[in-house]
This record gives structure tokens, sequence and C-alpha cells, in this order.
């Protein structure tokens, strides 16, 4: 078995996920044989630092020890079981643990098996929330320019990246869009804060405009992902929580990606001191071992579904897998770690050294902005660094870099031209070092000609 044998083999069967599938005419499906750690390996001995998380879910290494004992333990006690009229231990123990650790008034918990399929939730739940109250004209939702909130139809519906949703659009819901609060382009001089703080108005006219039909506001707190690693400040946050309540519309925080740490709290919610009124939760929920999503509500909320059956008030939503044991159990065993190796605060001394090590990238010729939040640091490169002008997509650049790296050794997959590092947290900080060397020789080669 080796490497070239194996990605015929996929190739002729195997559709892969956001891929154009005739780009691998040109360079080959790397099949993984093992992984530990940051580190990957292929069926020819490759290693490969990976750098992006495995599409940020992994948080404490592949093959984590903790989580690997956990999960064996589960695989011979119950490994799934139907979970309408029945319940298990690690479901109940993880949702006890994220009622405890997520923002205060959070506490009932509600399962699914995807990003997605958590979004759908949420938008599923608010707007059944207020239909339960008898507010029938509130059928809409709020999204913000930039964002992304998954690929299902509902969820894609309220995303705003047109590299997924422009071809769909016949399909989906409409949904009102308003300006980012994307810090990119704020003025020279003007802080992240007074940018966000000035974007807010846009939101707040609306909120007062349209508020009597909307459910929901749906947010990416603090870091559009997706969308480039666009960040922008907690104030933001903190006068969407305001508005929201003023307008009676919901609040719900997608912290998909976000959350677990990656913004330098263990919620991004926390930086504004809020509580939305949903949470969805997915991605690090395992460590990055199996899919499992949650959405996080209040008691307000789940108090509106709960009356006699006949009244036909109940969220009849299900997934064949909500609850999934061995899913739960890895979740359990993620927020141990947390708690027992101390995490956040070990954190902010990596983001230090991240923030350091790509230092360097500031004053490089073709970056147009070196931007961090926490464990996300974002490389925006550019084809003129005065005017911002960026790259022609036809060129490819991110290809570039994503090629180049992975020869040395790296997986980094940049999103459209922005590199970025969004690792597990169990980097070292050689390792660290060692990724911005092969990043900026990566842009090297990816800026040429
Ligand atoms: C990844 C992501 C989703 C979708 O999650 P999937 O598990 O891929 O369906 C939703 N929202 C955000 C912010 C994400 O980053």
């Amino acid at each position: 078995m080796n490497n070239a044998n194996l990605s015929d083999r996929d190739l002729s069967v195997l559709w892969h996920p956001c891929t154009q599938m005739k780009d691998h005419e040109n360079f080959p499906i790397i099949p993984i044989k093992t992984a530990q750690g940051v580190w990957l390996e292929d069926f020819d001995g490759n290693r490969y630092l990976d750098a992006i998380s495995s599409w940020w879910v992994n948080l404490f290494g592949h093959t984590n020890p903790v989580i690997n004992a956990a999960l064996k333990d589960q695989l011979d006690t119950l490994e799934h079981t139907i979970f309408a009229g029945f319940t298990h231990e690690s479901a109940i123990q993880l949702a006890e643990k994220l009622v405890e650790i997520t923002p205060p008034g959070l506490n009932r918990c509600f399962y699914a098996d995807n990003g997605s399929a958590a979004v759908e939730v949420a938008l599923k739940m608010s707007f059944h929330y207020w239909r339960n109250l008898g507010k029938t004209h509130k059928t809409k939702f709020i999204t913000l320019e930039n964002s992304y909130h998954g690929e299902t139809l509902g969820a894609l519906a309220v995303g705003n990246v047109a590299l997924y949703k422009a071809t769909y659009a016949p399909l989906l819901m409409d949904v009102i869009t308003v300006p980012s609060p994307d810090c990119y382009y704020c003025e020279l001089g003007e802080s992240w804060a007074d940018y966000s703080t000035r974007r807010f108005a846009l939101m707040e006219q609306i909120l007062a405009e349209h508020a009597d039909s909307v459910c929901a506001v749906i947010i990416e707190p603090l870091v559009q992902c997706a969308g480039n690693m666009r960040m922008y400040d907690a104030v933001y946050l903190k006068l969407l929580r305001e508005a929201c309540d003023k307008y009676a519309v919901h609040l719900i925080a997608d912290e998909i990606a976000v959350g677990f740490g990656r913004t330098g709290t263990l919620f991004a919610c926390e930086q504004a001191a809020i509580t939305p009124d949903f949470m969805c939760l997915s991605k690090g929920l395992t460590g990055g071992y199996l899919p499992l999503s949650a959405v996080l509500t209040t008691d307000n909320i789940y108090q509106a579904f709960y009356d006699d059956y006949t009244k036909l008030t109940a969220f009849l939503h299900s997934h064949s897998y909500t609850g999934n044991a061995l899913a739960c159990r890895a979740g359990l065993a993620t927020m141990t770690i947390f708690q027992q190796q101390n995490i956040i605060e070990k954190n902010h001394q990596l983001a230090k050294v991240m923030g350091i090590v790509a230092t360097r990238f500031h004053a490089h010729p073709q970056v147009a902005e070196v931007r961090q939040t926490g464990m996300i640091l974002a490389i925006e490169l550019v084809k003129n660094k005065l005017t911002r002008e960026p790259y022609p997509w036809q060129e490819r650049r991110g290809l570039k870099v994503y090629r180049y790296a992975l020869s040395k050794g790296v997986l980094l997959r940049p999103l459209g031209n922005v590199i970025y590092f969004m690792p597990p947290y169990v980097i070292t900080e050689a390792e660290l070092e060692w990724l911005a060397d092969i990043a900026w020789q990566a842009i090297q080669h990816a800026v040429r000609d």
C-alpha cells in the first residue's frame, strides 16, 4: 500500500468535499495512514504538521491518549442508543458540563450531529418560539455580510459567502443582510472598537426597521472564519445583545468555529460578557474525533415549548444519531482536558508566541494585514499593499501556498488569498516557529511572477 495506489483507488470511487475533483488530475490526493499530536503521516512516510486542525476541529492533537482511553471504554459499554424516550450517562454528563461552562442562562442542551444541523435547529427553534407565543409575523432572519453558517439549505441561506451560496440562491429563503463590522476596512488610525461601534449603527437601523418580522440575528462572534478569517471587536456583540433585547429579537451565536478556546477565551461571547439566546457548538466539541453538535438555549425558550402534547407546541425535530454515545464521550473527555490541563491559560502564552513568529509578515510587500484573535492568526495576501488591490482569484495564489507548504511538510489550507494558522493547542513553540518559516517560504513562492 502506498500513496499512489490509494490515491488511484480513491479517485475512482470518491467525491471529496469542497473540491473541484478535476484539480486532482494535476496533484494527488494524500492518503493518511496514521496521525499523532499535530502530525499526520501518509503511506509513503511523509509527515505534515496539521496547522489548520483538520478543518478547525482538532484541539488536543490526533490520537490523543486521554480521548482514546475514554472512547475505548465507551465502546465496550454503549455505542449508541435512540435518544427519544431514552438517555445515557455520557449525554447527561456532557450536557451538564456544557451548561456549566457556557455563559450564564444557557441551561438547556439540544444535540445534533454536525454544525449545519445545529444552525438549522437554532433557526427553527427561534421561529417556533415566536410562533408558540402567537407572533406568527416573525419569519425572517438577519445575518452579516461575509458570514458563514454551514452548507445545508437553511444554514446556507443565512450565510453570505458567494462562492458557496450564489449557485443555490434560487433554493434559499430570503434573509436580511447587514454590512459587516469586519475591521479589515477600518480607517487608518481607527481602532477596531471604534470601527465596530460605528458599523453597528447599520445593524441598529435594520433592527429598528424590521424587528416585527424578524425572529433572530445570527452571527459568528469575533471572527468570520470561512469568510477569510475577518475579525471585529467584542463591543459589537455587546451592542447587538442590547439591541436584540430592545427590539425583542433573538441572538444566535454560532460558535461552531470560534468556540472552545479559539479566540482566547473558552467562548467568544465571554469577551463581551453576553449570553446569546442560542449558542451553536460543534467542531472542537469532540476534540476533532466524532461528529456532534449542540445548541444551548435558555429556560425561557425551553418553557415556550413545554405544554400538553395536544397543544402541538413541541419541537419535533430529530436526527437519527442525536446524542450519540461515543461522540458525547469524546466531548466529555475533551472538556476534562480543558479543565485538568488549564488549557485556556496556557493558550495565552501560545497565542503570544504565534503573534511573535508572525511579526515578520507585517512588512512583507504582498501582505496587507496580519490579524490575530487568540489562537487564530491570518495573513492577507494582496497584489498591491498600498491600495490593497487583491490578487485576481483566478490566479489561485493560495493554492500555490498550499502546495508548496505541503511539499515541505505543513498542512495550510488558505481561504482564497488568506493564509491562516489555527493549530491544535498541543503545538509547541518550536513548531510554531518552523510553521512560520515554511509559511514565509510558501508565500515567497506563491507571489513570484
Ligand atoms: C464549520 C461551520 C459550520 C458548519 O459546520 P459543519 O459541521 O461543517 O456542518 C457552521 N458555522 C460555522 C461558523 C462554521 O465554521
